[in-house]
């Protein structure tokens, strides 16, 4: 099976790489225009967490989800790349 797009659906062989907690990791999937409680279900499902707990989530996680260019572009975020390729990383910002 080919990977998709995990916001249109489209087939992608691309990935954006994430880092930074579950409330991070819920506000960087709203900016593909994704709802809350649905950006906080995928999280949790990421997490293997309950989606209660998403947002007490302190601990830095790293991954990878597959995303095609146009909705990168359209999230305003750098060009995805292939898998095993290193790329940008969307990561947190320590406050401070
Ligand atoms: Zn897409």
């Amino acid at each position: 099976m080919n990977p998709t797009c995990f916001t249109c659906g489209e087939p992608t062989n691309t990935v954006l790489y994430f880092s930074g907690n579950g409330q991070w990791l819920v506000a960087c999937l709203m900016a593909f225009d994704i709802h809350p409680d649905q950006a906080t279900v995928m999280v949790s499902k990421l997490l293997e967490c309950d989606p209660d707990a998403v947002f007490d989530y302190a601990d830095h996680e790293d991954f990878s989800l597959f995303c095609c260019g146009g909705c990168a572009a359209k999230a305003k975020f750098r060009p995805p790349v292939p898998p095993g390729t290193p790329g940008h990383v969307i990561a947190q910002k320590t406050s401070g």
